[in-house]
């Protein structure tokens, strides 16, 4: 009878991991996510940009890549949205390369998602909410305007957000999915705005005084519940309007010290609110790589992870990452139960690294 019982609970679980193992095939073609985060073309002549797009799907294609993180400023995703006239907002909308990378990415086997960023690099040349509304800048803890980040703090700031978000969904049948970039404020302590005084206090009952240091803690976890509000319901959105979509969101590996800027990944994670989280391990120290990678892997459970890492950076450029260094992070990527890597940035490339990295697919995918 007990061994009987071994049996089956074997079997049972085995029918479970077998199950799990489906699902994952499912989320990424063969099982495993190869992305790039990249651009799209920025230039405003159709025809050229329409043969940089080819020229970029040739070389994803042959570095064995079969996902692209696609930016999308805002001011972008609000031209090709609304049409018109407000096609003016961003210079190369009126042939909507970022739609055009999409369609020519399926028939080539790339997954495009949305790399788009709700409360940073919103300064007002990418950005329509700072050109329409400069008020709606977050405020830091000294009372200093960010220029480059909005309060999401605010509830019609999150609907806007979400508002652009299912209309890019709608326009874009074939988009793969959405894969914010780190979620939350920027770097220091926010929101202070005059909104979120008041916000603060209606919850609170306590007024922001002058030492806002007494505040701290709560101001933060009001950014990490109003940003997992925004997840939640983003989630919501894309699996009405289109099952298919997956949501990733990036940020620091290992334990989660982000959390208080608003980016709670792991809240997100445990509870299923994201499909997968790209931990960013910008390192050349492959035994460092995979430790973090290690370590974000248990902070996420069930959650799928797909570890990111850097051809270059801004602390090391010029310099790319040897041919060794890049073999041994993407096997420190699989052997820390990643499904995949993703590689910063497509600009960084040089033609050599298309190869290398298709010898290293080839290699891990015997
Ligand atoms: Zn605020």
């Amino acid at each position: 009878m007990k061994n009987l019982c071994a049996v089956f609970l074997c079997l049972t679980a085995v029918t479970l991991l077998s199950a799990r193992a489906d699902e994952e095939k499912q989320m990424f073609p063969g099982g495993q996510l190869r992305a790039l985060w990249c651009a799209p073309p920025s230039e405003t002549d159709e025809a050229a940009g329409m043969a940089k797009i080819d020229e970029m799907l040739n070389r994803v294609v042959s570095g064995g890549f079969n996902a692209l993180f696609l930016w999308g400023t805002s001011n972008y995703l609000w031209a090709v949205t609304e049409g018109g006239d407000e096609l003016k907002e961003a210079p190369t909308a009126h042939y909507d390369p970022f739609g055009k990378l999409i369609e020519k990415g399926k028939q080539r086997g790339v997954a495009v998602h949305l790399w788009y960023s709700p409360w940073i690099y919103k300064s007002a040349e990418r950005s329509i909410e700072m050109r329409r509304h400069p008020e709606w800048s977050a405020v830091d803890i000294e009372g200093k305007i960010d220029y480059d980040g909005i309060c999401l703090n605010r509830p019609e700031i999150r609907q806007f957000e979400l508002d652009l978000l299912t209309k890019v969904i709608r326009r874009y049948p074939d988009l793969a999915g959405i894969h914010i970039e780190e979620p939350g404020y920027n770097w220091g302590e926010y929101c202070y705005c005059d909104r979120c005084r008041a916000i603060f206090q209606s919850l609170t009952g306590i007024e922001v005084g002058e030492d806002k240091t007494a505040v701290l803690e709560q101001i933060r976890n009001i950014n990490a519940a109003m940003s997992t509000d925004f997840m939640i319901r983003l989630r919501a959105v894309m699996k009405e309007e289109n099952p298919n979509l997956l949501l990733s969101t990036n940020g620091c590996a290992g334990a989660n010290s982000d959390w208080k800027l608003g980016r709670d990944w792991t809240s997100w994670s445990m509870r299923g609110y994201i499909d997968f989280y790209v931990p960013q391990i910008y390192t050349k120290d492959i035994e460092a790589f995979k430790q973090a990678a290690v370590k974000t892997k248990q902070r996420l459970g069930d959650c799928v992870m797909v570890p990111g890492f850097a051809i270059s950076w801004s602390g090391i450029y010029p310099e790319r990452l040897s041919k060794e260094t890049l073999e041994g992070l993407v096997a420190a990527a699989l052997q820390a139960d990643g499904k995949g890597y993703v590689v910063f940035h497509y600009d960084h490339f040089e033609p050599i690294h298309f190869e290398t990295f298709d010898e290293i697919r080839r290699n891990n995918n015997p």
